[in-house]
């Protein structure tokens, strides 16, 4: 009998530590899946995304190839309509984009999707089990801050727009604490045998 692929989701709010986590679980050869940077690359370069975002946006919404995210940001600010229909055109040519990637992934347990966004945006729903990466607050401020050169006040705007910890917490299966006290790799290996046992 062949056995059914487990389907993982890592979500966490802003330098939470997804992508640190991800890392670790690549060198255990388990096969990621990041949906922030593949929707990027997709919102870039697939012909259907980039002609319809044109049309919605103007055609100068891409400057040198790459879509002006600034320019998006603030069109979609003050207009939910707006951002609903851009997401229309996006989110099924992405979820697509993974069902290929996922029929091709081969003699392995399961495998993980990391997103951001998991549970705003539904995306938990194709998956069997969430794992949120976690840290206190204080912490993931000053890592931003020193990661993406931002000021406390930005990171904190952001931090705002996003999904309270606690109520990633509550929805997830797995939690990893990825602070400065407790150690990782040990937490991402219980868990590996975990998942691929199961
Ligand atoms: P984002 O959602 O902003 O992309 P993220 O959740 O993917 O963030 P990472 O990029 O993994 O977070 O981590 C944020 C920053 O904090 C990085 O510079 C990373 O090197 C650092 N970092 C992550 N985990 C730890 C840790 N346990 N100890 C020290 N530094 C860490």
């Amino acid at each position: 009998m062949i056995e059914a692929m487990i389907k993982v989701g890592i979500t966490g709010g802003i330098g939470s530590g997804k992508t640190t986590v991800c890392n670790i679980f690549k060198t255990l050869h388990v096969p990621i899946y990041n949906a922030d940077t593949e929707a990027r690359q997709l919102t870039d370069n697939h012909p259907e995304i980039v002609k319809r975002v044109r049309e919605l946006f103007g055609a100068d919404i891409y400057k040198d190839g790459l879509l002006d995210r600034k320019k998006v940001a603030s069109f979609v600010f003050r207009n939910k309509d707006l951002l609903q229909q851009l997401n229309a055109i996006i989110h099924p040519i992405v979820a697509a984009h993974f069902n290929t990637w996922l029929s091709k992934q081969k003699d392995c347990t399961y495998i993980i999707k990391e997103a951001a966004i998991l549970f705003e945006s539904g995306g938990n729903k194709q998956l069997d089990k969430v794992i949120t990466v976690t840290a206190p607050q204080h912490i993931r401020i000053k890592r931003v801050m020193l990661r993406d050169k931002l000021s406390e006040e930005e990171v904190l705007n952001r931090i705002k727009n996003q999904m309270p910890q606690e109520e990633k917490v509550k929805r997830s299966d797995y939690i990893i604490q990825c602070n400065d006290i407790d150690l990782v790799i040990p937490q991402v290996i219980k868990l590996h045998e975990e998942l691929a046992r199961s």
